[in-house]
């Protein structure tokens, strides 16, 4: 029998490597120091879907990040899924919807004041739409979830001039006309809560107001995507569920926030939930009958790019990415 030791393998290894590599330049390159475009394309049915990365925020984790619950908890349970403690990477997903008769964008993440305010760590939707070959002029719709400033502010530019020029602004209705309440903005709880009221005056300009037109849950927003009732996170907040044939998806916006900390404890209530309690019951809800009919489903804070199923965890449900696919 041969004595092949470690030794002699790694030495043998050695001589072979040293045989067949015989460089003829230089092999110096400077390095990149940039990220690949963020867009990633997938089909419903006859519909085609464009999950367009808008960057991710990076929040400290104070006390009352998750209201009921320490933030020494917080961080031991990042700490145990690989993720750094004392941060929340959120990130931002936007997609676009071509239906073949019209170009919808979900979403518009937070702008070109956000990627000022970032230093382009968000704000990026409009280089990733350049990236994925989508001209601003082209989308005929704009569909809101709710009225956070990461799902609104990029409807306008930093000059307050129209992102999408030629786009109608379809807003859920109680949520337009919660967040445009003065009375309700008087009554405001918190600070943080009071500052959206203003931020969504600041994005609802007189040329964004012509275009909005708002819409009911239980109806189709467009043809093949319908708007499903989802409070909490915010009163008029809303989902969508996008078919085409016996295929469907279902866009989520913010019924967990990632699903990393809220869909692997839907329990926990996020700082940002207005109503955290109701929050939590629509949370289950929804994905109790994710779970159940093994349906699809797009986040847009899940990790890109964003889809995904679920499975049952402990007290809630672990996410499982779609596969990277080199054909659509
Ligand atoms: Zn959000």
């Amino acid at each position: 029998m041969t004595d092949l030791s470690r030794r002699a393998v790694m030495a043998g290894m050695g001589v072979a490597a040293v045989a067949s590599f015989a460089p003829t330049a230089s092999a110096f390159a400077p390095q990149s120091g940039k990220q690949a475009p963020g867009f990633y394309r997938y089909k419903v049915g006859d519909i085609e879907i464009t999950v367009v990365n808008d960057g991710v925020s990076r929040m400290p984790i104070d006390d009352g990040f998750v209201r009921n619950v320490p933030k020494a908890q917080v961080n031991a349970y990042l700490e145990s899924i690989f993720m750094e403690k004392d941060i929340y990477a959120g990130p931002y997903n936007p997609i676009i919807i071509n239906t073949g008769k019209q170009l919808a964008l979900v979403d518009t993440g937070t702008g070109e004041i956000g990627f000022r305010s970032s230093e382009g760590i968000n704000g990026r939707l409009m280089l990733n739409l350049a990236a994925a070959g989508v001209d601003p002029a082209a989308i005929d719709v704009v569909i809101l979830s709710h009225y956070h400033g990461d799902h609104i502010n990029g409807v306008i530019k930093a000059d307050n001039t129209l992102a999408f020029p030629n786009a109608e602004i379809l807003v859920p209705e109680s949520e337009h006309r919660f967040w445009m309440d003065d009375g309700e903005m008087n009554r405001a709880a918190t600070p943080r809560i009071e500052a959206t009221f203003k931020n969504a005056r600041r994005v609802m300009t007189p040329d964004v107001l012509k275009r909005v037109r708002p819409y009911a849950w239980g109806k189709d927003v467009i043809p093949g995507v319908m708007a499903v009732a989802t409070p909490g996170h915010t009163p008029g907040h809303t989902s969508h569920i996008v078919s085409s044939g016996s295929k469907s998806v279902y866009v989520q916006a913010d019924v967990t926030h990632a699903p990393f900390l809220f869909a692997r404890n839907p329990g926990w209530h996020f700082m940002l939930d207005v109503d955290p309690v109701a929050a939590e019951a629509t949370r289950r809800k929804v994905y109790e009958m994710l779970y159940a009919e093994r349906m699809l489903v797009q986040g847009f804070h899940y990790p890109f790019p964003a889809v995904g199923h679920l499975e049952k965890a402990g007290d809630g449900y672990r996410e499982t990415l779609v596969q990277w696919s080199p054909t659509i």
